[in-house]
């Protein structure tokens, strides 16, 4: 068996040590003689999965007591119209953060359920290469929340701070970034991620949420679209993405026996530092993101010649390094580098990168 270096924005790489276990316990888990994806979510093997899951969530982000933890479905996507229909309505307004293709999206949703004020907007020639300023956001005081991308994952552009919102609560799409590094919750009022990239298969959806923001949706909101509903039920008013579940607590598991996200963030800013160093030392590659938000988990860059980009993916394929292929939207190359990338795949692709551009560059 070899195992390619996988570079894919999402679905990402998992941890091998993860699937190796996964695949262990595939038929018969823990002696209960079946699998997990065949076990009732309310008995008591999956019960205790689930809380196991969300006690080392709780311990990896070190999640305040008074934030509710909710394991649902719908990805990211579900989530740009479930946080204005269940926030917007305390006073019908939002402040948006418009800095990528994801925040774009997010504010297309929200704009059906209320009225939304775009408090940055980073746009320049149809590009998005920076983030504001930290002294330079501006929230409205009568803003239900403001809402932000924190890793624009198609971009590669990253907050490398946590823009201050006073008492308005702070909204986050971690989809990208969670897990990558330590993270204040408290500053939060709710967080939220699709599962694929960083903690686990499509089909989850984590969101943490403060529970003073639990009980305002719209009139109207369907039942599986309110937070209450989720939160009251422990994630389970349905069947929840039960295998899925399973998989992100064993991604816990993993990141607690490796250090935490304390270890995550110096390997993460290791493998970060080593590419955009490569592409920066090399005058055949580039990346065109403001030095100082440049993401640690999605980098994108080019080559000098567009012609080459073919040649460049095929050869990659070739060595093993696969789904380089950057965005439609931005074109070039994007390397995803999440937590279960190891260094040396950086490093394995730092390498032909310098064999590339002295053989064809
Ligand atoms: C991938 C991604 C999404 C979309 O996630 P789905 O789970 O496919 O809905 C939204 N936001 C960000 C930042 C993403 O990276």
């Amino acid at each position: 068996m070899t195992r390619i270096y996988n570079f894919s924005a999402g679905p990402a790489a998992l941890p091998e040590e993860v699937l190796a276990q996964a695949q262990a316990e595939m038929l018969d888990w823990h002696g209960a003689g079946l699998s997990v994806m065949e076990m009732s979510h309310r008995g008591k093997e999956f019960m205790s999965i689930a809380e196991q899951a969300e006690t080392d969530l709780r311990e990896l982000l070190r999640i305040p007591s008074n934030f509710k933890v909710l394991f649902l479905q719908g990805g990211a996507t579900s989530q740009f119209a479930m946080i204005p229909m269940n926030l917007i309505g305390r006073t019908g307004k939002a402040d948006y953060f418009r800095t990528g293709s994801w925040s774009k999206k997010a504010i297309n949703e929200a704009s059906r359920y209320g009225s939304v004020r775009i408090s940055a907007d980073t746009e320049v020639e149809g590009k998005f290469t920076s983030v504001p300023a930290s002294d330079a956001v501006s929230v409205s005081p009568d803003a239900a929340y403001l809402h932000y991308t924190p890793n624009e994952t198609i971009e590669g552009v990253e907050f490398p701070y946590v823009p201050e919102t006073g008492a308005v609560p702070l909204v986050a799409d971690m989809s990208s970034t969670i897990l990558s590094r330590p993270l204040d919750v408290s500053r939060f009022g709710l967080i939220y991620a699709g599962a694929q990239k960083n903690i686990g298969p499509a089909g989850l959806t984590i969101v943490i949420l403060r529970e003073d923001l639990l009980h305002t949706p719209l009139d109207g909101t369907p039942t599986m679209f309110s937070y209450a509903t989720h939160a009251e039920s422990g994630s389970m008013y349905n069947t929840p993405p039960t295998y899925g579940w399973y998989l992100a607590g064993l991604v816990f598991k993993w990141l607690l026996a490796n250090g935490g996200l304390a270890e995550m963030a110096e390997v993460n800013r290791r493998k970060a530092q080593l590419l955009y160093e490569a592409i920066d030392a090399s005058g055949f590659y580039s990346n065109p993101v403001d030095p100082f938000c440049r993401s640690w988990m999605n980098v994108p860059f080019t080559l000098a010649d567009a012609e080459l980009d073919a040649e460049f993916l095929k050869q990659a394929g070739e060595a093993g390094l696969k789904t380089l292929k950057g965005h439609r939207s931005v074109g070039g190359m994007r390397a995803s580098i999440y937590n279960a990338m190891p260094e040396q795949g950086v490093g394995a692709l730092v390498d032909f990168m310098a064999e590339f551009e002295r053989t064809r560059g």
